[in-house]
């Protein structure tokens, strides 16, 4: 089926029919129907947004100072040159997601204020049926799909992680989570306290700084961040020179994407010669009696966590000229004016940030069921962390921790893009991967190896995601050097695909 068909259900309303339902109109969804429109013109797809609008991430997050951690000029896609400086603000990132929008005339193919709640597979009719509740109005909507694009992202939107402290409830002023800002909050010459100590905090102290009287970063342990300039070089110099953008765009993104991958090896090959080097940087940005040894020397070695670039040492800044200080302690307690912590000091705060991070969100907290079985994703083998054992017509954007996340979402456009071609030219409505014999023995281990990368929210949720192999088909390999290769050269008749008409 081509075209969008309007198919009945048993109850008389109208269910549509698409080839292709995207989940999620952030940077990987707009990009997949971007993708879907130039490589596979003539597949009818619909893009289901829960939000009222594109953007994800990017129209999600309000809080001040909201910005990329990693350049856009690989956080932008290969298709559309980023003209503007690396590290972007969410509204820069929306614009340019607009334009992406408005130039290849994807708007008819979203629907916004469409929140799935639950999608189930039919392998009598080799297809999806997606239930969603539209926010506007209550009512329920149903949608059958043949393919299942998921890019909902990784973390749960309405809210963010906010551990239980002691005396939480005792605390007489205002407690917010970044996630869930109030766009209303005054902070002007406020104490706050930001608790956390990762690229939210580095964003967000420094926006609010100079109003409040004083923000206090409580931090357990420390981050590595990487101060530079907000600008790149390479790119300014072959503007001077007429280059055209799309030049422009694809040189400075092999350039960026080169040191990276230097970068990435020697953090791994030589962490502690990298370690002096971050902190040596971060170091020069801090008056010289500040104890950098406690507040900015991570216990981890580098690119275990994200390293959050800091724009023109902004941070650092306001720590220098007394806005800002660091604490690294741990919370003892709330009290009725602020905080104690385990050595005893009091922080008092009017508002109290809990920049504590995520809540996993596995597949957009949908009811997934197969032939009538709800479906446990925990119970699954990822292959290349993005198809699962067990799933048919399904695949999840997942990007990469150590290089921008739009890196794969491309590649894995591509991938889907082929795929269903593949299927087309062999007249098969179904694809599902499955262990090889050569895998049958094969050790299962989690999602994500915790020596490579341990961030704490998928720590906490690593039960819930599928299980990774000993085999790189059967791992996320966080790897864009070796799977920009691989990915485009996967045989799609290998025997870890299995098709049925
Ligand atoms: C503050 C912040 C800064 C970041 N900075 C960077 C960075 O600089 N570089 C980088 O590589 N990564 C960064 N990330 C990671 C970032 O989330 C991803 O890079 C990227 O934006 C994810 O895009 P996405 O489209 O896959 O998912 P999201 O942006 O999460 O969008 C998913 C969309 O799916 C929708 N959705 C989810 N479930 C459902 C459902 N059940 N029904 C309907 N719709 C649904 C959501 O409403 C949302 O709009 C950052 C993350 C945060 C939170």
């Amino acid at each position: 089926m081509t075209a969008a068909e309007t198919l009945s259900s048993k109850e008389g309303a109208k269910v549509e029919h698409f080839d292709v339902l995207i989940v999620g109109a952030g940077i990987s969804g707009i990009g997949g129907a971007y993708h879907l429109t130039k490589q596979r013109p003539g597949t009818s797809f619909v893009v289901l947004e829960g939000l009222d609008s594109f953007g994800g991430t990017w129209w999600m997050h309000r809080y001040p100072g909201i910005r990329s951690d990693s350049d856009l000029h690989t956080f932008g896609y290969r298709f559309k040159p980023w003209t503007g400086v690396p590290i972007a603000t969410a509204d820069e990132i929306l614009s340019y997601m607009g334009e992406v929008i408005e130039e290849n005339d994807l708007a008819q193919y979203i629907r916004y204020n469409h929140r799935i709640t639950s999608a189930k597979w039919s392998s009598e009719k080799n297809r999806w049926t997606i239930e969603a509740t539209k926010k506007d109005t209550g009512e329920t909507v149903h949608f059958t799909a043949g393919f299942l694009w998921m890019c909902q992202g990784y973390y749960r939107h309405s809210e963010g992680y906010t551990p239980e402290w002691p005396g939480m409830e005792d605390y007489q002023g205002q407690i917010i989570h970044p996630q869930t800002w109030p766009e209303d909050l005054d902070y002007s010459g406020k104490k706050v306290v930001v608790i956390g100590s990762g690229a939210t905090t580095a964003t967000l102290v420094p926006a609010i700084a100079n109003d409040c009287e004083h923000v206090t970063v409580l931090q357990r342990s420390p981050t590595y961040f990487i101060p530079g300039r907000n600008r790149n070089d390479l790119a300014e110099t072959l503007r001077e020179l007429e280059v055209p953008e799309e030049w422009i765009h694809e040189i400075v993104r092999r350039q960026i994407l080169q040191q990276g991958n230097v970068f990435t090896k020697r953090s791994f090959e030589e962490p502690e010669k990298v370690k002096s080097e971050l902190l040596a940087g971060v170091r020069a940005h801090l008056p010289g009696d500040f104890d950098v040894e406690t507040h900015f020397t991570p216990s981890y070695r580098p690119w275990r966590q994200r390293i959050a670039f800091v724009p023109d040492g902004d941070l650092f800044k306001g720590i220098a000229a007394g806005k800002a200080s660091v604490v690294t302690d741990e919370i003892d307690r709330f009290t009725p004016a602020g905080i104690r912590t385990k050595s005893g000091e009091e922080l008092e705060a009017d508002i109290i940030v809990t920049a504590t991070g995520f809540n996993l969100c596995v597949l957009g907290d949908i009811a997934f069921e197969i032939d009538g079985q709800p479906l446990d994703f925990a119970q699954t083998v990822g292959y290349r962390g993005m198809m699962f054992t067990g799933v048919p017509n399904m695949l999840w954007v997942f990007g990469y921790f150590r290089a921008s996340w739009t890196l794969r979402a491309d590649l894995l456009a591509d991938f889907v893009c082929r795929l269903l071609a593949h299927m087309e030219a062999k007249g098969k409505k179904r694809v599902e991967v499955r262990l090889r014999p050569e895998d049958a023995d094969m050790e299962l281990k989690s999602w994500i190896d915790p020596e490579n990368f341990n961030p704490g929210y998928l720590m906490r949720s690593m039960h819930l995601l599928p299980k990774r192999g000993d085999k790189p088909e059967w791992q996320h390999t966080q790897d864009y050097w070796r799977e920009k290769d691989e990915i485009p050269a996967i045989d799609l008749d290998g025997p870890e695909f299995a098709y049925a008409p």
